[in-house]
């Protein structure tokens, strides 16, 4: 089997279930493919997604970038709406910018982060629901969490390495 083709603003889709493996043929390329795209079209493989082929060939995008600072080039927003699979959310996706970039997501927080966190996320991420962000706040979600229960998204940037965690709430 070749590679699997690498996104660059998503982590690891192979392992947060955006593509699941299971055997289909690709509705764009009609190759059989072990890793399948849920889409209302029907399934498509990881290179018609990474290549812009199947965004191209039906006109769609994957994701649907609102809210984007001025400074990040139009070339970023094509390849995350067009090139980038994206991940489930209840709340719509929201991605994080930085650096006039795109971040990269890293899926959902671990367990073990979440006991020792960055403590600048939690703090941006607690002032948006109202909260100081200290420890004795963060311990009281992070004592009951459980990876996905509640959503927590981590995303990085690219360039200077910021961390930052978004919470995603039915
Ligand atoms: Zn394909
Ligand atoms: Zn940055």
């Amino acid at each position: 089997m070749k590679p699997l083709p690498k996104f660059k603003y998503f982590k690891n889709p192979y392992v947060d279930g955006v593509f699941e493996a299971y055997e289909s043929v690709c509705c764009c390329c009609g190759q059989r493919t072990e890793f399948s795209y849920e889409h209302s079209l029907g399934p498509f493989c990881p290179w018609c997604i990474e290549t812009g082929s199947a965004a191209n060939k039906f006109n769609i995008k994957f994701i649907e970038v609102s809210d984007c600072p001025i400074d990040v080039p139009q070339e970023v927003i094509d390849v995350l709406m067009r090139k980038t699979p994206a991940y489930s959310t209840w709340q719509g996706i929201k991605w994080n910018f930085h650096c006039k970039d795109a971040c990269l997501f890293e899926g959902d927080l671990s367990v073990d982060e979440a006991k020792n966190p960055n403590w600048q996320a939690v703090a941006e991420l607690m002032q948006k629901f109202g909260l100081k962000g200290g420890p004795d706040e963060w311990k009281d979600i992070s004592d009951n969490y459980r990876v996905a229960d509640p959503s927590i998204f981590k995303f990085s940037c690219l360039h200077c390495g910021s961390i930052f965690y978004k919470m995603d709430i039915p």
